[in-house]
């Protein structure tokens, strides 16, 4: 057997080719480098997708969340509620604007922030509150929205993972002031380079976003307000758009990817697999990831790696406990449930084009695994 990588995108070139070089000579021809009509053509359609009103392309899924908090006007002390258990990006955002990530423990089951934890740190200092739809599971948002309502806290989505995700039947990027998504090259929609969108149905919030993501102006050279540079490019979204008339098809594919790695893999006693209501979330499995209780699972990694199938672990280290966090003053043992997943979870690789012949070696070594 091959060896099996955590993503082939090579794969998925393959079947978006002829249309993907032929947009791509239009534009060089064209030289319709940034912005231009592909970018809007994109936020068009993607604010349709996720029933939005708005989506304003930039230029990655961290300025996605950067640029949202700023047009929320989150700024110095200001505290923002948050996950331990995500890309470091959700976080570091929030203090690049001199705000203060305040951190939740994460439910075992769907590694999303727990909304039973979330009323016992809002504070008056409060603004926002920012779930994280990890591995492509909506997070709880009914309890999260009925929060936000009640403190008039903002509500940002980091759905970097999850594009086309529902949960009772409304799509990731709708619950919140804004939805921030990333077209990282690995990402179940994906860009040739660095990408992002935000998604939001308040008029005053797209504008905001439009100006900030251009140097602070809307007519050139005009800057009205202080912003940034931080744009989509019309190469990138030419190749998102060609991709996204597959984004439905390759979300099912993962969907029933993960349902044949459950069936195969729920006899083993050391692997736990998350669950989730399929009548109420559709998730659409950015990754498919267990957990090994037995302790042993970087040896499990090492021992997959020399059999040629790729895994990673996200995330090694929770939040809390990085180094470039410490300032905040938290500690081992202040959020258990995402450190115990730290150490438990491995995601298994899972993408549109992986084979049902490559799945059954995967679970044919882990199950071989002492
Ligand atoms: C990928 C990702 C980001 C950052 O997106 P970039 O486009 O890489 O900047 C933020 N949050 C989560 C949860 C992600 O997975």
């Amino acid at each position: 057997m091959k060896a099996i990588p955590s993503n082939d995108l090579f794969a998925q070139y393959t079947s978006t080719k002829k249309e993907i070089d032929t947009t791509l000579k239009e534009i060089i021809r064209k030289s319709a480098f940034i912005g231009g009509e592909y970018v809007e053509k994109l936020e068009k359609e993607l604010a349709k997708f996720c029933d939005t009103k708005y989506a304003i392309g930039v230029n990655s899924g961290t300025d996605a969340l950067y640029l949202s908090l700023w047009a929320c006007g989150i700024s110095k002390g200001d505290e923002v509620i948050t996950t331990p258990f995500t890309f470091f990006a959700t976080v570091e955002v929030i203090a690049r604007l001199g705000a203060i990530p305040v951190f939740v423990d994460i439910d075992p089951q769907t590694f999303n922030i727990n909304p039973s934890l979330i009323e016992k740190k809002i504070t008056k200092k409060t603004r926002a509150i920012i779930p994280v739809h990890l591995y492509g599971l909506v997070a709880d948002m009914e309890p999260i929205q009925r929060l936000a309502k009640k403190y008039k806290l903002h509500i940002i989505e980091d759905a970097c993972q999850a594009i086309g995700a529902t949960y009772k039947n409304k799509k990731a990027g709708s619950f919140g002031t804004t939805g921030c998504f990333s077209f990282y090259p690995t990402k179940n929609l994906s860009a040739w380079g660095d990408g992002g969108l935000i998604t939001t149905s308040s008029k005053k919030v797209a504008r905001q976003l439009v100006i900030l993501r251009n140097h602070g102006s809307l007519k050139k050279y005009y800057n009205d307000h202080i912003g940034t540079s931080s744009r989509l490019d019309g190469i990138q979204a030419a190749i998102l758009l060609a991709k996204f008339k597959h984004l439905d098809s390759w979300n099912k594919k993962r969907l029933k990817i993960a349902g044949a790695y459950s069936k195969k893999l729920s006899k083993i006693s050391w692997l736990r697999l998350s669950t989730f209501d399929g009548k109420k979330q559709n998730h659409v499995f950015h990754q498919f990831t267990v957990r090994v209780t037995n302790g042993k699972r970087d040896k499990l990694q090492e021992y997959l790696k020399e059999k040629g199938i790729s895994t990673i672990i996200y995330y090694p280290i929770p939040l809390h406990l990085l180094k470039a966090l410490k300032y905040l003053g938290y500690k081992r043992g202040d959020f258990p449930v995402a450190e115990k997943a730290a150490k438990e979870v491995l995601s298994l690789p899972i993408y549109p084009e992986l084979k049902l012949k490559q799945l059954s070696y995967i679970v044919e070594k882990i199950s071989a695994f002492r």
